[in-house]
């Protein structure tokens, strides 16, 4: 088969995972599709539990007390929740289902943050009796939480942050603007014993260091005033947004000044803005280093230093950067044909576990080929090629762009989709199709042995 137009398109391969890479040499890739019948998930805990490690290691570096907090949306599996469990890491859920699941792996009621506009009456009663701090998004919200805190008096304090709305992103539709944290702070001091106001919070949308650190350091000039008005106000939390550094720099730069709509299906097109920043320099616990590091435009005291001595602990979410590498998802190749000039997999799978097309956008790093059997000495061909979900709708493609394959794929060949455990494995997960939903195998390296095991999370 010709090779399909020019075999030098952009590559944005993952940076090397020397561990996986033999993982997935060994056989166990090909056992598991064999097994499973449809793609599927590997979960790799060891690399959370690293990258939890990182981000406690920066506060404890910087002399901040501080809490870190799983922002389970990011992945629905059970096994970051053990994970969190044991090692004393905190969870942030947004949903009585979120809460549920996370209470039952073992995390104990203080250990968890409660995200997300408008919580329901169900999620709030739990949260309160089980001890859990509740971020307050509305005035009406703080409203059914004080309900539910003071009813009977059999219940503990209801414990609140006030989600603070971004002065510099003044359309969020969350948090509470300057007048509503005023009547909001008002309220709690009028329902006494029921509340206790424990500090502030705010999640940005973005990646970038600066606006996190000034408005941190702002928080804690609004606990101080807090604590004046007799709140304890002893807090803060940051929210999520650690980027993750999925490929090289050279490799993002070159992709980002060469990338058009000859580089994908149909003629698609993209601008860099929709994709997610693929190449982060400083990412994970290196940004909250950065963000501690940080000193207001104003001059004075670090973040850091300004927390030691407020004597304001920092809590942090961080969804995608604790899953850094801690996962990838496996396909298996059901066809193989060519248009215009270029090839077309179709994979046994949709791009629903793939999880970027809803944003309009697509997972750039480049899929991994694992051949079912040797390719033939000769046959190493470059071979440019689309992937397709193995549905009926046009717009069912996991990658639009033309990825530079070593060679022509077979069906029967594996595609390994690296670095997916934050967000892209199970946020859009559907059984459209009646396809089944990709389960995830937990893969763990004990006495020099690679073993996995099914994700134990509860079905709903
Ligand atoms: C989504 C979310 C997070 C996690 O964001 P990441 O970008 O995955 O770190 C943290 N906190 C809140 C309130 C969120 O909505």
């Amino acid at each position: 088969m010709a090779v399909n137009g020019p075999a030098g398109g952009p590559v944005l391969p993952a940076h090397p995972d020397p561990w996986l890479e033999r993982v997935l040499r060994g056989g166990l890739p090909h056992e598991l599709a064999y097994a499973f019948g449809g793609p599927y998930h590997l979960l790799l805990p060891g690399r959370f539990d690293g990258n939890a490690a990182a981000f406690r290691a920066a506060l404890t570096e910087a002399g901040v007390a501080g809490q870190v907090y799983y922002a389970k949306k990011a992945n629905k599996a059970a096994v970051w929740i053990e994970r969190c469990a044991a090692n004393g890491i905190g969870v942030d859920v947004a949903s009585a289902g979120e809460l549920r699941e996370t209470l039952g792996h073992g995390v104990r009621g203080e250990h968890i943050v409660v995200t997300g506009p408008a919580k329901d009456g169900d999620l709030l009663r739990v949260a309160v009796l089980q001890g859990c701090l509740v971020t307050v998004d509305a005035l009406d919200e703080l409203e059914r939480l004080l309900a539910r805190a003071d009813a009977g008096g059999a219940s503990p304090p209801a414990r609140v942050l006030l989600r603070r709305l971004p002065p510099g992103q003044p359309h969020s539709r969350f948090g509470l603007d300057g007048a509503e944290l005023e009547a909001a702070l008002r309220r709690c001091r009028d329902a006494g014993d029921a509340v206790r106001m424990e500090g502030f919070s705010f999640h940005l949308s973005g990646y970038d260091v600066a606006p996190r650190a000034e408005l941190a350091h702002e928080l804690v000039g609004m606990c101080l005033g807090a604590r004046a008005a007799g709140h304890p106000a002893d807090r803060i939390d940051i929210g999520g947004g650690f980027p993750v550094d999925y490929v090289s720099a050279a490799d993002w730069d070159r992709f980002t000044r060469t990338q058009g709509p000859h580089d994908y299906h149909a003629g698609r097109s993209f601008t860099t803005a929709d994709f997610y920043p693929y190449h982060a320099p400083a990412a994970g616990a290196r940004a909250l280093r950065a963000v501690l590091a940080a000193r207001p435009a104003a001059g004075g005291p670090s973040l850091a230093g300004r927390l030691r001595g407020a004597g304001v602990r920092l809590l942090l979410e961080p969804g995608r950067a604790l899953l850094d590498r801690a996962g990838c998802t496996v396909f298996r190749v059901q066809g193989v044909k060519e248009r215009d000039g270029y090839g077309m997999l179709t994979v046994n799978g949709s791009s629903l576990s793939l999880s970027e097309q809803w944003f309009g956008s697509e997972y750039l790093p480049d899929p991994v080929l694992l051949p079912e059997r040797p390719e033939r000495p000769g046959g190493e061909t470059p071979y440019r090629a689309c992937v397709g979900g193995a549905t009926c709708l046009e717009q069912d493609l996991l990658t639009w762009r033309r990825i530079v394959f070593p060679h022509r794929p077979r069906p029967g060949d594996l595609l390994v989709y690296p670095n997916t455990a934050g967000y892209q494995m199970d946020s859009n997960e559907s059984p459209f199709h009646d396809l089944p939903l990709p389960p995830k195998a937990v893969v763990e390296e004990a006495r020099g042995r690679v073993r996995w095991r099914l994700d134990r999370r509860t079905p709903c």
